[in-house]
């Protein structure tokens, strides 16, 4: 079936009604990357700094990260790079920034670590710039975002890395699109606000699910009820996309979610136009979302948010999709 996925992954997705839908890269290793953009998608909808962190015993320069970032940015060619911050803390340590806490998934991760340690995000953000000059291609994601201060606290570093940087280089270095991570449920309240401050949001559905549902997405004993497919997550989820279409403000999703059938079925029927997804799930994304109009969806999606449980959602999508060969 592999074969058959990768005879139509050049074409463009498309649902035979004629939505276009946009199919992107999770990433994390520069290795991966120059395997990865010879695939047919839309660019790099995610890329992990945090594992060139994870794989260095000391906080990697200025200069190195800018090589690193500049290489993948030449990697995906002229398509659109995402790439987002320093995201570690909860289950994503630093060996040589040990954080000892209670609660790691309640504690000190993402952008609430770089807001506390400006030296640090001002360097990365630094690099980025510097990789991306002359390129159309950098958005910037800020992770873990739980509050709007955050976002403007963000904006001006970022404005601030800019400014160092014209002045340095004797070139205006503009200000790049910047986006949020939608994963902390609270946000999902005041994505007005959001809609006035950022170019995008991306959801993160795996940190999303798990602050919804109050269930650690590591812990194998509760794993049962780790349920993207909870009808109580797959509204907030609804939520996020018609809220954020009322804005014109663009959303994707870059959780698992995106590269599960039963799942990419169900955001294309809420209204998602971008997905972003490991690269071994593209192909399969690619050939289903090709199969499938998007109307018709939209019946099947009212039915699954009045079913009980995720189980029977699945159940749902598993039996619509059978049908259909
Ligand atoms: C997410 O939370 O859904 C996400 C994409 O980020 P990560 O899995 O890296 O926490
Ligand atoms: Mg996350």
């Amino acid at each position: 079936q592999q074969r058959q996925y990768a005879s139509e992954s050049s074409l463009k997705t498309v649902t035979t009604d004629g939505q276009r839908i946009y199919l992107y890269i999770n990433s994390g290793l520069l290795s991966s990357v120059d395997s990865e953009t010879g695939v047919d998608s839309d660019g790099i909808g995610l890329y992990r700094t945090e594992i060139l962190f994870m794989l260095k015993q000391c906080f990697p320069g200025e200069i190195e990260q800018l090589e690193i970032y500049r290489k993948v940015l030449k990697a995906a060619g002229d398509k659109p790079v995402v790439m987002r911050t320093l995201d570690v803390g909860g289950d994503k340590p630093l060996d040589y920034f040990p954080i000892i806490e209670d609660n790691p998934f309640l504690g000190w991760r993402g952008i609430r670590l770089s807001l506390d340690h400006p030296e640090l995000f001002l360097i990365q953000l630094r690099a980025m710039l510097q990789a991306a000059i002359d390129t159309e291609q950098l958005h910037i994601l800020l992770p873990m975002v739980s509050n709007l201060e955050e976002i403007d606290l963000s904006l001006i570093y970022l404005e601030q890395a800019c400014q160092e940087l014209t002045a340095e280089l004797g070139k205006s270095i503009s200000m790049p699109k910047v986006g949020i991570m939608l994963e902390v449920p609270v946000l999902l309240y005041q994505l007005d606000e959001v809609a006035q401050r950022v170019d995008f949001v991306s959801v993160g559905s795996n940190d999303l699910t798990q602050y919804l549902l109050a269930v650690d997405r590591n812990n194998p004993s509760v794993s049962p009820l780790f349920d993207s497919f909870h009808p109580g997550v797959l509204r907030a989820l609804k939520f996020a996309v018609e809220s954020c279409n009322q804005h014109q403000l663009p959303i994707s999703v870059c959780g698992e979610l995106a590269g599960e059938p039963i799942g990419a079925i169900l955001l294309i029927a809420m209204g998602y136009e971008q997905l972003s997804m490991n690269q071994a799930s593209l192909a399969r994304i690619n050939y289903l979302l090709r199969r499938v109009s998007k109307q018709e969806l939209s019946v099947l999606l009212a039915q699954a948010l009045r079913l009980n449980s995720g189980d029977d959602v699945k159940k749902l999508v598993t039996e619509y999709c059978e049908q259909r060969g």
